[in-house]
């Protein structure tokens, strides 16, 4: 009998040592210089990146692949992106939304990318959305880790029926409280949003994770109330903050006051730049501001942060592949980490810190870990961002269940290599 089930042969570790994995069952077996052994599946991964899967710890699968119906976002604003689900939620069947989050969870697995955080809207009295999602949850759970905040995407006060929906959410297996604080009717009803839910998700032992502050206004300080009220209640480690937009304009002085507050409750942050950078900023003329949050600043401050993807084919974005790396692509230019060790952070941001915020049990490339990772045509986290390359294998709980074959472009040049794959090691100094 083979030793393995699977061994992936002489990869290169996000880390940068190269090394063979073997795996038994769902888990990791081994991690070294496993020659000599046998496995019933060899996969000969020499020269490439091999990572833990991707993470995405924001997306909304209820709305996902709806583009277009029942019409497209105009003025590709937040608010007429949140009108116009209202329309399509309106119509949805359960089937349809089921089918549409399947396809996506069919992408995702084809790009690496075996855990995500959706939101599912609770605004609908007849959670058409959340029973769609709790089947997708069950159907997808051998390859793929789903996990749903209940989201009252009309407001937890302003929409009358969302607090007992909400409820009704999380009495039916919803495991995350979401919430919207700014877009409550005041300021005020904002702060009180915040509270009752944290106080939900004490009471239940759940985590949090709100949009919070996805405006450009900025005296949109919902993140305060969000950090109070995780110390208060003893939530430390498992509350996030999505977006957190409002921070890029806020003063400087609120910001070097409210990032120590944040560190201080253990609050997570998830900026959803692809989304960030074409919402935000549509009331401005010139200058244009970017709308992603302060990125940088927060990771100073000893802040987990994580990128998340929010939007693919949607009312509020047109575009997406479920491809996190276009995710960190992006993160990577508007919040200008461009430094060798930012860049590379980049790269954990769309898998380790993901994985934490997230709560992921058995995550990583140890010994005993999930047997769940992806071989990427890329020789390090840096390039895999830049090549968004193909993912050439993808094992999730010890199954093979994506694959593609290399591809490179053929070339028809005189004198010049008969074809390219745009990897790139810079020439040793000296
Ligand atoms: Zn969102």
């Amino acid at each position: 009998m083979a030793e393995f089930d699977i061994l992936i042969r002489g990869g290169t570790l996000t880390d940068g040592r190269v090394a063979d994995i073997g795996t038994r069952g769902d888990r990791i077996a081994a991690v070294g210089d496993l020659a000599g052994s046998t496995a019933g599946r060899v996969i000969e991964a020499a020269g490439d990146l091999v990572s833990p899967p991707f993470v995405d710890p924001h997306f909304h699968l209820d709305a996902t692949l709806s583009y277009g119906t029942p019409r497209i976002n105009a003025s590709g604003t937040l608010l007429e992106g949140i009108a116009l689900w209202g329309e399509l939620k309106a119509q949805a069947t359960v089937e349809e939304m089921v089918d549409r989050a399947l396809s996506y969870c069919d992408w995702a697995v084809s790009m690496g990318l075996l855990a995500i955080r959706s939101h599912v809207d609770t605004c609908d009295d007849a959670l058409k959305g959340v029973e769609a999602l709790l089947h997708v949850r069950d159907r997808v759970k051998p390859w793929l880790d789903l996990q749903l905040v209940a989201f009252p995407q009309d407001g937890f006060f302003r929409d009358p029926t969302a607090q007992a929906n909400t409820i009704r959410a999380l009495d039916m297996g919803v495991e995350v409280v979401g919430g919207i604080p700014h877009f409550e009717r005041s300021m005020e009803e904002g702060r009180a949003s915040v509270r009752a839910l944290c106080e939900i998700a004490a009471e239940r032992g759940l985590l949090v994770d709100m949009h919070c502050d996805e405006t450009d206004d900025p005296l949109s300080r919902h993140i305060e109330t969000l950090a109070f009220e995780t110390q208060r209640l003893g939530l430390q480690g498992r509350v996030a903050g999505s977006h957190l937009t409002s921070m890029h304009s806020m003063d400087n002085y609120y910001v070097s006051k409210l990032l120590p507050l944040m560190a201080e409750a253990g609050l997570a942050a998830i900026p959803n730049p692809l989304i960030n950078i074409v919402l935000q900023g549509r009331h401005d003329t010139y200058p244009k501001r970017r709308g992603l949050t302060r990125v940088k600043e927060m990771q100073a401050h000893g802040i987990t942060v994580g990128w998340g993807q929010d939007c693919v084919r949607d009312p509020w974005y047109s575009l997406g592949t479920a491809d996190m790396l276009d995710v960190a692509f992006m993160g990577l230019h508007v919040a200008q980490m461009t430094a060798p060790e930012e860049m590379r952070r980049c790269f954990e941001m769309v898998t380790v810190e993901n994985a934490r915020i997230l709560h992921l049990e058995g995550y990583g490339l140890h010994e005993g870990a999930l047997a769940s990772l992806v071989v990427l045509d890329a020789g390090d986290p840096v390039e895999a961002i830049r090549l968004r390359p193909d993912r050439l294998a993808v094992i999730a709980k010890g199954r093979v269940v994506a694959e593609k074959a290399r591809n490179d472009s053929r070339l028809a040049l005189d004198g010049r290599p008969a074809s390219v794959r745009r990897r790139h090691r810079p020439r040793a100094a000296g």
